[in-house]
C-alpha cells in the first residue's frame, strides 16, 4: 500500500507530458493518492507495453483496503466499498451507503411495477443535487423459480440495479438466467447452501453477498472459501438484529469487520450489507412505529459502517432522513459543497428589484435561495465565493470581506450603478459589521438584513422599497 505521491511517482512514466491534464507527473501522482485521479487517465503508462509491470503493481499498492465491488451494469451501476479509512476527518468515506428497496415476486404485476417505478423515479432535490434511491431488491418469498424469473424480467425492464434474495440456488438461477448481463447481486450464501451458490456466482460472474447471523468466524471463513475459489467480488451479511442485546452485537460486529479489513486483514476486507427492515418490525402493527425504527436502524448502520442496505418502507417520512443521512456523511470533507460563485435571478427580477448576496457555501445558498423563492420574492442573488464557507465563519474568517464582495459584482458584471435603479445591496444580517466597508467599497447604499433568511420575508415587507 503506498500512501504518498513520491511512492506513486516512482510507477509514473516521469517525462511531464501532459497528457493527463497535469503540467508535472507528480502532480498526477498527488491525484492518484487522493484519488481524484485514475491509473488509466496517463496514457503512456495503459498503451505502453514496457510500462505494463509498473501499471500492474501500481493498480495493487493504489487499491482501497476494503474492495468495492459494483453492483448493476451501464449507467446506473453502483459501487459499494472502496474505503481506505475508519474515519471520514482522516481522508473521506467513499462510495455512499446504497438503499435498495424490495418487492415481493407474490405482489401483482401491476402493483410490482408501481413500486418498482417509485423507486426508480424517487428524487430529492438537496443542496444543488438530486438524492435518488439506489436499486431493487427482488424477495422470492414465493420459493418457486418460475415466478421469481417472472418477478425479476418485470423489474429489469426499468433498468435498475437489483439484488436477488433467496437461499434457494434453483431460484438464484431462474433470476439469473431472466436478467443475463444486469450484474445483480446476489443474497446469500450461508453454511447451507454455500456450495451451489458460489458455483451459481463464478458462472454468471456476478457478485454474492456471504451470511452468517452474529458469528464472525463463521462468516470469515465463508468469504475466504470464495475468495479461494475465485469469487472477488463478495459482501458481508453479519446479520442485523434490531433490539436490545441483538443490537449491540450487530454494531459490534460492524466495527469488528471494518477495523480488521482497513488494518489489513485481506480476508474479511468487503463492503457490509446491513437489513435494516426486521422480522421484528415486519410483526409491528402500526406501520408509522414500523418506518421508524427501520430508519432508526438505516441510520445507525449509514454512521457505521453499512456499505449497502436493503430498505422497507417509502414513506417520505422513513426515506427523506435516511438519503439525506447518506448524503451528509459521505460528503467529502476536504472540499466544502459549493456552488459556482456568480449573480443568480431568483424568480424574475426586474431592475427594481431587491440586491441580495451571501456566500458560495451550498447549504447558505439553497437555504437563502429557498427562503426567497417559495415567498415569490424576485430577487439578484449574488453568491460571493468564500471556499464554500458559510457568512458567520467567513467573516470571522476573512473569506467575507467588503473586498471580497466588491470582487464578486465585478466579476459577475453586475453595476449597481446600471443593472437597477435603486443603487441598494442588502447584507447577511451575519455580515452586519461589513456594512460600513461595503458602503465605502461599492458607493452603494447597503441595509442589514435579518440573521436568518427564513426572516426575509417579514423584513422585506417592512424594508422593501428602500
Ligand atoms: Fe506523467 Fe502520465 Fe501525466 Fe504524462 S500522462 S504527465 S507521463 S502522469
Amino acid at each position: 500500500k503506498i500512501n504518498s505521491p513520491l511512492e506513486a511517482y516512482k510507477y509514473l512514466p516521469q517525462t511531464n507530458c501532459g497528457e493527463c491534464g497535469e503540467a508535472t507527473c507528480m502532480a498526477f501522482a498527488s491525484k492518484l493518492i487522493d484519488r481524484s485521479g485514475k491509473t488509466s487517465d496517463c496514457p503512456p503508462l495503459v498503451k505502453e507495453k514496457k510500462f505494463a509491470k509498473k501499471l500492474a503493481e501500481l493498480d495493487r499498492l493504489l487499491a482501497p483496503e476494503i474492495r468495492q465491488v459494483t453492483i448493476g451494469a451501464g449507467e446506473k451501476a453502483v459501487n459499494i466499498g472502496g474505503d481506505d479509512v475508519l474515519y471520514r476527518h482522516k481522508l473521506t468515506f467513499f462510495n455512499k451507503t446504497k438503499m435498495f428497496f424490495d418487492v415481493a415476486d407474490n405482489m401483482e404485476e401491476a402493483a410490482l411495477v408501481a413500486r418498482v417505478k417509485q423507486i426508480a423515479g424517487y428524487k430529492k432535490f438537496y443542496v444543488g443535487r438530486n438524492l435518488l434511491l439506489d436499486g431493487v431488491a427482488i424477495r422470492a418469498v414465493s420459493n418457486d423459480p418460475v415466478k421469481f424469473a417472472a418477478a425479476v424480467k418485470k423489474v429489469a425492464e426499468v433498468g435498475i440495479p437489483m439484488i436477488f434474495c433467496s437461499f434457494n440456488p434453483a431460484v438464484l438461477k431462474a433470476g439469473l438466467e431472466a436478467a443475463k448481463d444486469k450484474n445483480p447481486l446476489l443474497y446469500a450464501a450461508n453454511k447451507d447452501n454455500w456450495k451451489e451458490i458460489g458455483e451459481l456466482a463464478l458462472e454468471y460472474k456476478v457478485p454474492v453477498v456471504v451470511s452468517a447471523f452474529n458469528d464472525l468466524d463463521a462468516l470469515k471463513t465463508l468469504a475466504k472459501t470464495f475468495a479461494e475459489a475465485g469469487i472477488k467480488d463478495i459482501v458481508l451479511d453479519p446479520g442485523t438484529y434490531p433490539t436490545g442485546k441483538g443490537l449491540k452485537d450487530t454494531f459490534t460486529n460492524f466495527l469488528k469487520i471494518r477495523r480488521a479489513g482497513i488494518m489489513g486483514d485481506t480476508e474479511i476486507a468487503y463492503p457490509i450489507m446491513a437489513l435494516p427492515f426486521t422480522a421484528w418490525m415486519a410483526g409491528i402493527a402500526d406501520p408509522v412505529s414500523a418506518s421508524y425504527w427501520e430508519t432508526v436502524m438505516a441510520s445507525v448502520f449509514t454512521i457505521r459502517y453499512g456499505d449497502i442496505m436493503i430498505l422497507h418502507s417509502m414513506e417520505p417520512y422513513a426515506t427523506m432522513p435516511e438519503v439525506h443521512l447518506a448524503e451528509t456523511i459521505y460528503t467529502d470533507p476536504r472540499s466544502p459543497v459549493a456552488v459556482d460563485s456568480k449573480m443568480y435571478k431568483v424568480g424574475n427580477p426586474t431592475a427594481d428589484s431587491p440586491v441580495l448576496f451571501t456566500t458560495n457555501f451550498a447549504l447558505t445558498y439553497y437555504t437563502v435561495e429557498s427562503d426567497l423563492s417559495s415567498n415569490g420574492i424576485d430577487c439578484w442573488l449574488l453568491a460571493v465565493n468564500t471556499d464554500g464557507i458559510g457568512v458567520e465563519a467567513a467573516v470571522a474568517g476573512g473569506q467575507l470581506t467588503a473586498d471580497k464582495v466588491k470582487d464578486a459584482f465585478d466579476k459577475a458584471g453586475f453595476d449597481l450603478k446600471t443593472a437597477v435603479n435603486h443603487n441598494t445591496v442588502i447584507t447577511p444580517g451575519l455580515a452586519a459589521r461589513l456594512q460600513g466597508d461595503l458602503e465605502d467599497k461599492l458607493g452603494a447604499s447597503v441595509k442589514v438584513g435579518p440573521m436568518d433568511s427564513g426572516r426575509l420575508p417579514g423584513w422585506m415587507e417592512k424594508n422593501w422599497p428602500p
